[in-house]
């Protein structure tokens, strides 16, 4: 069949040797049915979503058809699984239909996730249910208006075929993924593991070519390589901490090269802080927990560096020793990236020396005392324009006193509060840089609204039985995350006690 699809394809992954991937198409489903097309991403990469939209684009989303210009294929890589090496992972669920520029210049992947088996699939149904697919979409695109660098949901659909997980058979569904790529720290372990030199350092090249073009200036490139994945990875796990995201499974095969936040699966949004906060249903050890994101970012990392031993250096040794001194730096450059966006929520723009010890100090009072996350940055953030910028943007009738009471609320013990903010205050003190400028940054630093797990959960469940209604609406709210919606109050407040989500699932 056909298409009359447009998508201007333009694909380089495909042009690679074939030790990278399978070509394979996806598997046809049963009743394809849109559930949603994200009509400005559409634009962004020249496609036109009404035809995207159309009776022909869903067939094409629900991998019944394959549209002009695509070179379907299934990636292959490696991975480091909670520590134990997986020699051969690969997209087992998921196909690359192929690339696009866009209008802005970037090329992006375009992907199907819930595609069918292909000959990665080991024991598994190549298939995704409706719930992580929304998850993904309302996520991802949640992260993008937080500013934090992801993949991004095209689009998604229900296939019309139950998938059977433990729960039971559960309604099926693809989700269109894009992605700056789909290279992951896995894709070179599993080209190192094997002694594959040349792919190496084709899969290296390539990469240059394509995230990281100024390395090719570098002494060394492949050093240099090595040092920009880092430098993205650090500000990126920084970022994630800052809004209280917890990935979930940060296995060598889910950390993209290109610096993006990607596989979307037992993630979560803490709501009460607490540096050991895990979720994820696998993670029984909590090696994945909040605070132990950089460690496993660095370890990643050193994996990644060790897979291009072989081209950093003809000696052995030396490779080594680059190697190992470029790793080295990833706790500096994490730390500054870490404590200059910590400071920014507390209003504290010019770092100072004693600054690290004060967040960290803020953060231990913020644990001990089970306050939530989210709403205290918030709440702060109100305070300081009530006290610093009454005649700014300021809501009549709300008082410097009540942004106080707010915060003092979110407190077990609020003498803890009381005793918190004069020192705050006095640190605030010292800020030379203009009051609005300051306001400005812990307002956009400070995020209102976060993808909460209990509204995320209901928003599923909703779905499941036919009702779309609240996805559209929380996803519509998570989109303008720094501005106040009055309407929508209710989705800045934090579960209640029977609401709380212990536990989030892989889904796979
Ligand atoms: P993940 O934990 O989602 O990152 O997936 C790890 C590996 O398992 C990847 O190779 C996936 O392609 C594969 N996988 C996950 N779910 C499925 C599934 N339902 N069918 C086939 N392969 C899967
Ligand atoms: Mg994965």
């Amino acid at each position: 069949m056909t298409s009359t699809l447009n998508i201007p394809f333009d694909n380089s992954f495909a042009e690679l040797p074939d030790q990278f991937y399978t070509r394979q198409d996806p598997v046809p489903v049963t009743a394809p049915k849109l559930i949603k097309v994200n009509e400005k991403l559409a634009r962004l990469m020249g496609i036109d979503p009404a035809e995207l939209k159309s009776d022909d684009g869903v067939q094409i989303l629900a991998g019944n058809n394959v549209p002009d210009g695509a070179s379907p294929l299934a990636m292959v890589y490696a991975g480091h699984q909670f520590g134990g090496w997986s020699p051969r992972l690969g997209d087992g669920r998921a196909i690359l239909l192929g690339e696009t520029i866009g209008t802005d210049g970037i090329r992006r992947d375009i992907h199907l996730k819930g595609s069918g088996r292909t000959p990665y699939s080991r024991g598994g149904d190549g298939r995704a249910w409706l719930g992580p697919v929304l998850r993904e979409y309302i996520i991802s695109e949640a992260m993008t208006a937080l500013n934090i660098p992801t993949t991004r949901a095209l689009a998604a659909v229900e296939t019309g075929n139950k998938v059977l997980r433990e729960e039971g058979p559960l309604p099926g569904a693809i989700i269109t993924r894009v992605a700056q790529s789909h290279i992951r720290v896995g894709t070179f372990q599993y080209h190192y593991s094997r002694g594959d030199k040349d792919a190496l350092r084709a899969l290296a090249n390539y990469v240059i070519e394509r995230h990281y073009p100024d390395a090719k200036q570098a002494q060394n490139p492949y050093r240099a390589l090595i040092e920009m994945v880092m430098d993205r990875q650090a500000r990126l796990i920084a970022k994630w901490m800052q809004v209280g995201f917890i990935h979930g499974v940060m296995n060598t095969d889910n950390m993209s090269i290109a610096g993006e936040t990607i596989d979307f699966g037992p993630c979560a949004f803490m709501d009460t802080y607490h540096p050991g906060t895990v979720y994820s249903s696998i993670d029984h050890a909590g090696r994945y927990a909040w605070a132990k994101q950089p460690g496993m970012a660095h370890w990643n990392l050193s994996q990644f560096a060790q897979s291009l031993l072989p081209i950093l250096h003809e000696d052995a040794q030396i490779a080594v020793g680059i190697g190992q001194e470029t790793i080295d730096e990833f706790q500096g450059i994490f730390s500054d990236y870490y404590f200059e966006g910590f400071g920014k929520k507390l209003g504290l723009v010019t770092l100072q020396q004693g600054d690290p010890d004060f967040i960290g100090d803020s953060l231990k009072l913020l644990s001990d005392n089970e306050v939530d996350f989210t709403l205290f940055f918030r709440h702060l953030t109100g305070y300081t324009q009530s006290t610093l910028a009454p005649q700014s943007t300021l809501e009549q009738g709300q008082g410097d006193e009540n942004h106080k009471e707010k915060l003092q609320n979110l407190f077990k013990d609020s003498e803890a509060l009381t005793n918190w903010l004069p020192q705050w205050q006095s640190r605030q003190d010292q800020e030379t840089t203009p009051t609005e400028e300051r306001l400005e940054i812990m307002r956009t630093s400070n995020p209102i609204f976060i993808p909460r797990n209990h509204q995320v959960e209901a928003m599923i469940q909703a779905a499941v039985a036919g009702d779309y209604g609240p996805f559209e609406q929380l996803h519509s709210v998570l989109l303008d995350p720094f501005n106040e919606q009055p309407d929508n109050a209710h989705y800045e407040e934090p579960p209640k006690p029977e609401e709380v989500v212990h536990a989030t699932f892989c889904g796979t």
